[in-house]
């Protein structure tokens, strides 16, 4: 679905899913001014379509917009426009237990600008793909190294944003992390080199005796739906959960360490290698706090459960 461009995002289309033209003084091709968001729809037993808290996809893009100097759709918007989407590719959405529509929403500066500046005219536009598991092993535990030279975000940067070219800047750490076999790069801040802050694209949780901690939202790494979702859904469950500065020496003795994120959903991880040093846990398999936090949250969002928290959206 591609809305109109110009800042008014009121007037959108369904087209077939293709190229895209483009003016090559676009303000996102040469200042990289871009945001996008990724969410998913679930096909539920009875046939309807689940979404899961849309509505913090759309605000978290109106953040972004701020700072990247940009206009932005309403949440009643960015909401009409991902159902017609979901709707109009609805065969796409794989049957209940084997997928789910991965749902791009992309807002660019697509007007031509050649001094730097933010562009005059924007488009937001909406792509889909069917999707099973992120990473290689499934809901197998990952394997993660820790990058101490590169940093994907900085102090009063953009980490905090879901910009285009914050992956960008973890390409290269991360291309050398799988060619050695790593599923994923863990970032460390780049002032103390010394807490904890993210995985490339999704956030990171660390358990000691029962309880819960995640580094805290300070502006370097992205606010996380899923991790707020399983702040909730562990506290629920009686967990003690703590949004602090976790250091790196904390996972030397860690129980278990997971990580979340709208692709990977609750990904154990198997092993940590810091400074040529790797620390595995849970004996190599899934340990007991992610697989009860991911057993929740996946029935939740399939609509398998209960839904208390009222976080799911069907699409009609
Ligand atoms: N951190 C980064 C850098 C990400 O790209 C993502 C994926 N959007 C996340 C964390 C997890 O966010 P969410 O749970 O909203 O998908």
């Amino acid at each position: 679905m591609k809305c109109a461009r110009d800042g008014d995002f009121s007037k959108g289309e369904l087209q077939r899913f293709g190229n895209i033209e483009m003016n090559p003084s676009a303000g996102v091709l040469n200042y990289g001014q871009g945001l996008f968001e990724g969410l998913k729809a679930y096909r539920k037993e009875d046939g309807n379509i689940l979404l899961f808290r849309p509505e913090e996809n759309a605000l978290r893009m109106r953040l972004g917009a701020e700072r990247m100097c940009m206009p932005s759709p309403t949440v009643e918007q960015f909401l009409e426009a991902v159902k017609a989407t979901v709707l109009a590719n609805k065969r796409w959405i794989p049957p209940p237990g084997k997928g789910s529509l991965y749902i791009r929403p992309l807002l660019m500066g697509s007007g031509a600008v050649l001094g730097l500046a933010p562009a005059p005219e924007y488009t937001f536009l909406i792509y889909v793909s069917p999707v099973g598991n992120y990473f290689k092993e499934g809901v197998a535990p990952i394997h993660l190294i820790i990058e101490h030279e590169l940093h994907r975000a900085t102090p009063g940067g953009t980490g905090g944003v879901k910009t285009i070219g914050n992956y960008a800047a973890v390409l290269k750490a991360q291309s050398a992390a799988k060619a050695k076999g790593y599923s994923d790069v863990l970032y460390l801040d780049c002032v103390h080199k010394r807490y904890l802050e993210e995985v490339s694209s999704c956030n990171i949780f660390v358990v000691k005796d029962n309880v819960i901690s995640t580094p805290a939202i300070k502006g370097t790494i992205l606010p996380g739906i899923t991790r707020k979702s399983i702040i909730d859904v562990a506290r629920s469950q009686g967990f003690q959960v703590e949004e602090r500065h976790v250091a790196v020496d904390e996972l030397l003795d860690a129980d278990e360490v997971f990580c979340t994120g709208t692709a990977v959903v609750v990904s154990p991880v198997g092993s940590i290698t810091y400074m040529g040093k790797r620390v595995s846990y849970s004996d190599g398999g899934v340990g007991v706090v992610s697989q009860q936090l991911y057993s929740v949250l996946t029935r939740l969002q399939m609509g398998l459960i209960e839904d208390k928290m009222d976080w799911t959206v069907e699409v009609r």
